[in-house]
């Protein structure tokens, strides 16, 4: 399979390979759209089973950052890198600098981050030889640093938004709340949560992740295959994608599933089947925009902390818009959702022609 028949190709711009036999690293990097801005999404270190699920996974995520950025009204455009793990490769400091060389030979059109399996160490290692990179920690009241916490305080309002619409709740106190994945984000999501008086159900493939949410939170600490069949008021997806599926829709036992994992839904039909379901399911993208909005003020400069705090509290009235006109045209939201990131990124790309 080639990138043009891909079955996750969606008009993406380009896909670049590179191989550097000195470290090991085999890297991709999926540019979906520059309409906006610069590419920008972070960079993710996992084992594939083939360079074809590597193809498809940068794919399927650069298109997702593309939407993310739209949606938060960012100057950017999508990518994603992702580096194939394996056992032949050099120490981190050789593997990201060889990587930062990849993403410099992009020459801005990438801007890349940390994702899954990428630490801000990792980051640094890249800063030595790119510019185009972010996710590093500067002075202490500037934006940027490591993205996760800021991904878990957007994900924290996002769910306080989720939980008015659709069970007229005005905060989670009293409500249950499952948490699949509980690593930098879903960590934080839980420290958010129960100081908001909520009750917590975790799980994580990792026993001590898990068992760290029970010790500080108190939280039930269920199997990683019981933890989408609570009965829980929110289901919170903080692990990995393409949980939402046919088969594992039917069991949900949850009235609102708010999450950060990207690309929860397994495909675009699956929300139709969660509404039918009367679960309201909020947009992965929207709300786990906290961490690039983090990003992308670090990357534009002279940015501070306040400023990030400020745009992502924005994410809950846009979800609130989302949910009501998801509602009014008896539509599920990832649809509502893809067709307005859709025309924002159209209108950037009418904007491109009409400079050209
Ligand atoms: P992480 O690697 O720190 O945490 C993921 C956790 O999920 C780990 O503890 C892992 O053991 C666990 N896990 C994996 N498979 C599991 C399973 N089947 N059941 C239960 N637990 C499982 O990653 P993270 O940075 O916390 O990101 C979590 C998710 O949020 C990812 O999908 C990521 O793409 C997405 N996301 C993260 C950010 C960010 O700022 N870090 C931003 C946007 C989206």
């Amino acid at each position: 399979m080639t990138f043009f028949t891909n079955p996750s190709f969606n008009g993406h711009e380009s896909i670049h390979q590179f191989h550097d036999p000195s470290s090991g690293l085999k890297a991709i990097v999926a540019i979906h759209s520059t309409a906006l801005g610069p590419a920008a999404g972070g960079c993710r270190r996992w084992v594939y089973a083939s360079e074809e699920d590597a193809i498809t996974d940068a794919l399927r995520l650069s298109r997702g950052m593309s939407f993310k950025n739209a949606m938060a009204g960012l100057p950017l455009g999508g990518g994603k890198g992702v580096i194939m793990a394996g056992p032949d490769l050099a120490d981190d400091n050789e593997l990201f600098t060889s990587f930062g060389r990849f993403v410099d030979s992009l020459g801005g059109r990438y801007v890349t981050a940390e994702d899954v399996g990428v630490s801000v160490d990792n980051m640094h290692a890249v800063k030595q030889v790119t510019n185009y990179v972010a996710g590093l920690p500067g002075s202490k009241d500037s934006a940027g640093g490591d993205p996760s916490p800021w991904t878990a305080n957007g994900v924290f309002l996002g769910l306080r938004a989720a939980v008015q619409h659709r069970l007229g709740a005005e905060s989670v106190k009293g409500l249950t709340i499952a948490v699949q994945g509980v690593g930098k984000v879903g960590y934080d999501l839980c420290k958010h949560l129960h100081e908001a008086g909520a009750t917590l159900i975790t799980s994580d493939v990792n026993q001590q992740n898990a068992d760290r949410t029970k010790n500080d939170f108190g939280a039930t600490v269920v199997a990683p295959d019981q933890i989408l069949l609570q009965h829980a008021d929110v289901l919170a997806p903080c692990a990995l994608g393409a949980i939402l599926t046919d088969e594992s829709i039917k069991k949900i036992n949850a009235k609102v599933i708010a999450g950060a994992a990207n690309n929860q839904l397994a495909d675009k039909h699956n929300g139709l089947q969660l509404r039918e379901r009367n679960i309201l399911y909020v947009p992965d993208y929207v709300i786990n925009a906290g961490g690039i909005i983090s990003v992308s003020l670090e990357y534009m400069g002279n940015k501070t902390a306040a400023d990030t705090k400020a745009q992502i509290a924005l994410i809950p009235p846009r979800l609130s818009d989302l949910f009501k006109s998801a509602d009014r045209q008896s539509k599920p939201t990832n649809e509502v959702a893809d067709a307005m990131a859709e025309s924002i990124i159209a209108r950037g790309n009418s904007n491109h022609s009409t400079m050209h």
